[in-house]
């Protein structure tokens, strides 16, 4: 591969989460999954509940992500996510209790159910559990 590299930052409401040159990033774009280059095309995009999976250094670092948008423009991709995790942050007794306190949600149907926000909890759970498997 390529020895160029493009800066990359990631940011959420709570905190800067990355700030460095990295060499490839695979990001879970609305559109499906995203591989960014460095001197990639200018683009933004909404951001899927999925994986952010990047080269630093030696190391391939995964995060989840939980939605939010990327901006790709002259070699430095900005995210700007609603929560983002790295492996040994995630806590599992936590997203197991997310988990089933959507799932149960979703079984009752309560007639005042948001059914798309007990979705995305969901969801949000089962990637944090799926990523730490
Ligand atoms: P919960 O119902 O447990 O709060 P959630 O999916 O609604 O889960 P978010 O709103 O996505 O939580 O995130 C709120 C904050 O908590 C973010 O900073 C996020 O990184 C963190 N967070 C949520 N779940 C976990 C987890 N299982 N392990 C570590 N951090 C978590």
């Amino acid at each position: 591969m390529s020895d160029k590299t493009q800066r990359l930052e990631i940011v959420t409401p709570e905190k800067k989460v990355f700030s460095d040159n990295i060499r490839y990033l695979i990001a879970p774009g609305a559109e499906g999954e995203l591989g960014i280059l460095p001197e990639h095309a200018a683009l933004i995009t909404p951001l899927k509940i999925g994986l952010l999976k990047f080269d630093h250094d030696e190391n391939r670092i995964i995060m989840t992500v939980s939605g939010g948008f990327m901006e790709v423009r002259d070699s430095k991709i900005t995210i700007l996510a609603t929560a983002v995790e790295r492996l040994d942050e995630i806590d599992v007794a936590r997203a197991e209790a997310a988990k089933m306190r959507a799932e149960q949600r979703l079984a009752e149907k309560a007639p005042d159910l948001d059914v798309l926000r007990a979705e995305l909890a969901l969801r949000r759970a089962l990637n944090r559990l799926n990523a730490v498997q």
